[in-house]
């Protein structure tokens, strides 16, 4: 068994990038990354990816608007940063308070600086192997895991738990690709699906995206596949500082002997979401640029 170093990759892809931002004279690559609310694990995915961002070379600018804006004026601001020729990127932190739409807030952002790739151009060039897009940063950073550790898709039986807009769905249509590395045949699962453990059982990689704790045990998954949680969940321990652990949606413990590759949580996944947000920025920086 061999777990998958997120840290290690992500770190890879960081220092290729800020290789490639130091190399940029003038005007560097501008990141505008927008919370709204307090949300703690919101606060710390902005603060980590203004971090990264640092790491690269990358210019973030954080517009923390107050909790009780409403739709109209997130509006305003997504049309401001649209226009700022200053800003080349623009991610707004999910979730976002109640009674805020949040995919008409995606949708809302132009799809050139749509660095998330949530919005209804960037997702719909995924379906269409279209690659001048941005496809969205945590099922990117899934792909480039498996890329990166050896895994090539092609031929293989691929079951995505999950159906979100944010990981399953695009997961499900990167995998889907005609394209090398790709080429799996997918099965996607949700809250309706019935017989999950059976079909969990017949895959060769098996990517869980389902936001409930260590929901995937040693009986739904077969010996020797590739195991993939995307999963981040905060569970109450007394024993820690801040009164929880991250889990993901697999049974660790119990999955990992069985499995031929695992990716950790915390240090799977999650550090490639945020070095792809830092890849699809120097992008969108790329394709600003006049001729
Ligand atoms: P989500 O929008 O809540 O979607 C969860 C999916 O799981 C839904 O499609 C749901 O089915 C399905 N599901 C729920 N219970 C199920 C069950 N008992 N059996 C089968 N399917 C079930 O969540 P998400 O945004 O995709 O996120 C999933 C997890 O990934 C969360 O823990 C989140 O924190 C984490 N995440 C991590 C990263 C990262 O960077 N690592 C990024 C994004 C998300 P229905 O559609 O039928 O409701």
């Amino acid at each position: 068994m061999e777990i998958i170093d997120g840290n290690k990759i992500a770190a890879e892809i960081v220092a290729e990038l800020k290789a490639e931002v130091a190399a940029i004279p003038g005007r560097k690559p501008c990141l505008a990354l927008v919370r709204v609310g307090e949300d703690p694990a919101s606060v710390s995915y902005v603060r980590k990816k203004e971090m990264t961002s640092a790491e690269v070379g990358i210019a973030s600018r954080v517009i923390l608007p107050p909790v009780s804006s409403t739709q109209a004026e997130l509006f305003a601001l997504i049309d401001r940063l649209n226009a700022d020729p200053g800003v080349d990127g623009i991610l707004v932190q999910s979730p976002l308070p109640a009674g805020i739409d949040e995919l008409e807030i995606f949708r809302r952002i132009a799809p050139g600086k749509d660095v998330d790739g949530l919005g209804t151009v960037n997702l719909g060039k995924v379906a269409q192997d279209d690659d001048t897009g941005f496809i969205s940063c945590t099922p990117a950073g899934i792909m480039t895991l498996l890329a990166r550790s050896g895994v090539d898709l092609k031929g293989r039986h691929v079951v995505v738990v999950g159906r979100s807009l944010l990981v399953g769905k695009p997961v499900a249509l990167l995998v889907l690709q005609k394209r090398s590395g790709a080429n799996g045949t997918v099965t996607v699962c949700h809250s309706a699906t019935a017989n999950l453990a059976s079909l969990t059982r017949q895959a060769d990689v098996l990517i869980a995206a389902i936001g409930r704790p260590e929901f995937i045990t040693a009986d739904m998954v077969k010996p020797g596949a590739v195991v993939i949680d995307v999963g981040i969940n905060r569970v109450p321990d007394a024993s820690k500082k801040s009164g929880y652990r991250l889990v993901g949606d697999v049974h660790f413990a119990s999955v990992a002997p069985l499995a031929a590759k695992i990716t950790p949580v915390p240090g799977g996944v999650g550090p490639l979401t945020v070095a792809l947000l830092m890849k699809n920025t120097v992008k969108a920086w790329r394709q600003g640029r006049p001729a």
